[in-house]
């Protein structure tokens, strides 16, 4: 089974978490258990982490709808906890990083999401 490293699951996480807040969702308890797992950021480093610059804005205009995608987004963030993020869910090949860059919620590849939008479903 294919993975993505420990770092980049770590980056992922926080780019979803930033998509999260930028869609207003309460996040704390999320914020708080990510900065234990990275091993106690200190304040500043947190603060950083909450200014970060990163625009979510591509991504949430991918599916305008905001509730489908706070879905995925905490599906994605429940897959990181598992370790299966960045997998597909249909073929199990790692999904391309540049995929994950605009998608970072993307349950497939794009090859097997196409099958999922033209079936509604894959077999
Ligand atoms: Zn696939």
């Amino acid at each position: 089974m294919p993975k993505l490293t420990k770092a980049k699951l770590n980056r992922y996480q926080k780019v979803l978490i930033q998509i999260l807040r930028e869609l207003g969702a309460k996040v704390e308890h999320i914020e708080e258990s990510v900065l234990r797992a990275e091993g106690g950021a200190s304040p500043d480093e947190a603060q950083e982490f909450g200014s970060e610059n990163y625009s979510a804005e591509l991504q949430i205009n991918i599916i305008q709808n905001e509730e489908e995608i706070l879905r995925e987004v905490h599906a994605a963030l429940d897959r990181i906890q598992q370790k299966s993020y960045g997998v597909c869910e249909a073929c199990d090949e790692l999904i391309p990083e540049r995929r994950l860059e605009v998608l970072p919620y993307a349950r497939y590849c794009v090859g097997c999401q196409r099958k999922v939008e033209e079936n509604g479903e894959i077999d």
